[in-house]
């Protein structure tokens, strides 16, 4: 394999714990399903119109977290440490900082959660104030994720998106005057009907606002969301797909140079932005998913929570944790190593190869076997002071790499 020149900034690379004691850890993502209404793409479990379970929801939701904190234990019965929470929806800024504190405070004492924990919470536009924003990071969320989407008023309207194009902008001040300073923001394109024009106008508008990271989607039409049956009616037309990667292509070269670093296919961010949080799904580390529809890998164990709130929060009252039985699976070492190999070369990083021996007690090469050579020879791969990517044309063939890699 060739050795190459980095292109990966420093502060991707390092790799500060050992893995042994990364693998004892858990990260924690809530799971809140309330929405004001549902966007015409979105199949998330999410809800509009239930909000006054928010409530009765919340006190489940506690429950859940005493109950896998107990759960989650170490065998010497002290609590599980815990590096990251992330509050996803659905709105969680639909609660009140009254809720969110609850919750957090319910993490706290049943978790260890590092002192310096990220602690993210996604957000929508038209659902932010600036008072609100000063409790929550009072509270100790200390890293926003807000869903803006596009800056442009007519494909907000397309998506079903209840804000503004000024109110991203509006929330984002907000954020910053209640002390955030660190922001995601996510954005969409290949929308039905957009032009380059207006990504570019979208992408310009969003870097004035100097987030610390982006986050950046292709639609993807979603059986059984409004866009999915307006496509097949032919009432609605979806972006092109050479448009799109035109538009992929076009951000990732403004942002590059706007001092971005794209570190996963769809997120960019500054020096010592990255998620911490999403990173644990892509070095395939445990989290411990709580919330309606959540899922979990954790024990060697990937697992979701029912998805019904109702049902959802019956259960709990009965002080049960609520998982799908069927739905529970055993991970087992080969199933391991094949994701983290795949998740990790999704990354712009790659798979840190001693790291991956430590973890699974075989080398990557020992794995793959000849396919190393192969894929190597055909020119898909780079390797670096002990990390493997995919080259610049590997990342193009994506897929088709993981497939001649990777065991089946
Ligand atoms: S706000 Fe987000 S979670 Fe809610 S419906 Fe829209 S896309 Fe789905």
């Amino acid at each position: 394999m060739q050795a190459t020149t980095s292109r990966i900034p420093q502060f991707l690379l390092n790799t500060t714990e050992p893995i042994q004691d990364l693998l004892e850890t858990a990260s924690l993502y809530l799971h809140i399903p309330f929405c004001h209404t549902r966007c015409h793409y979105c199949d998330f479990n999410t809800y509009a119109g239930i909000l006054p379970l928010r409530e009765p929801y919340v006190r489940a939701l506690l429950t859940e977290i005493e109950l896998a904190g107990a759960k989650a234990r170490y065998a010497d019965g002290r609590k599980r440490r815990s590096r990251t929470i992330f509050f996803g929806g659905g709105t969680p800024s639909l609660l009140s900082i009254e809720q969110m504190t609850r919750l957090l405070d319910a993490c706290y004492a049943a978790f260890d959660v590092d002192a310096n924990a990220e602690i993210t919470m996604e957000a929508n536009p038209g659902t932010l104030d600036e008072g609100q924003l000063a409790g929550l990071r009072k509270a100790g969320i200390n890293r926003l994720s807000m869903g803006a989407q596009s800056f442009d008023a007519q494909l907000l309207q397309t998506l079903g998106r209840i804000h503004t194009p000024e109110e991203i902008t509006q929330a984002v001040h907000s954020a910053r005057a209640a002390g955030f300073t660190s922001i995601n923001i996510d954005f969409m394109f290949g929308l039905p009907g957009q032009s380059m024009q207006q990504w570019q106008d979208t992408l310009e508008q969003a870097l004035a606002l100097h987030p610390e990271h982006f986050s950046l989607y292709s639609l993807i039409v979603e059986e059984g969301t409004p866009f999915f049956t307006w496509v097949n009616e032919g009432t609605l037309t979806p972006g092109d797909e050479d448009l799109c990667a035109d538009m992929y292509e076009y951000a990732d070269d403004y942002l590059s140079k706007a001092g971005y670093y794209n570190y996963e296919i769809s997120n960019w961010s500054l020096p010592g932005h990255h998620s911490r949080h999403n990173l644990t799904y892509w070095q395939n580390l445990p989290y411990i998913g709580m919330g309606a529809g959540a899922s979990s890998f954790f024990n060697d164990q990937r697992y979701t929570i029912e998805r019904d709130p109702a049902t959802y929060m019956k259960r709990l009252k009965a002080r049960e944790i609520p998982l799908i039985e069927s739905e529970v699976e055993v991970v087992n070492k080969e199933q391991a190593m094949s994701e983290t190999s795949f998740l990790g070369l999704r990354t712009a990083m790659g798979i840190h190869l001693p790291t991956f021996e430590q973890r699974f007690g075989e080398p990557f090469s020992q794995f793959v076997g000849d396919r190393l050579h192969t894929v190597n020879d055909a020119g898909l791969l780079e390797f670096e002071d002990g990390w493997l990517r995919l080259s610049t044309r590997g990342r193009l063939l994506g897929n088709e790499v993981f497939v001649r890699l990777l065991p089946d």
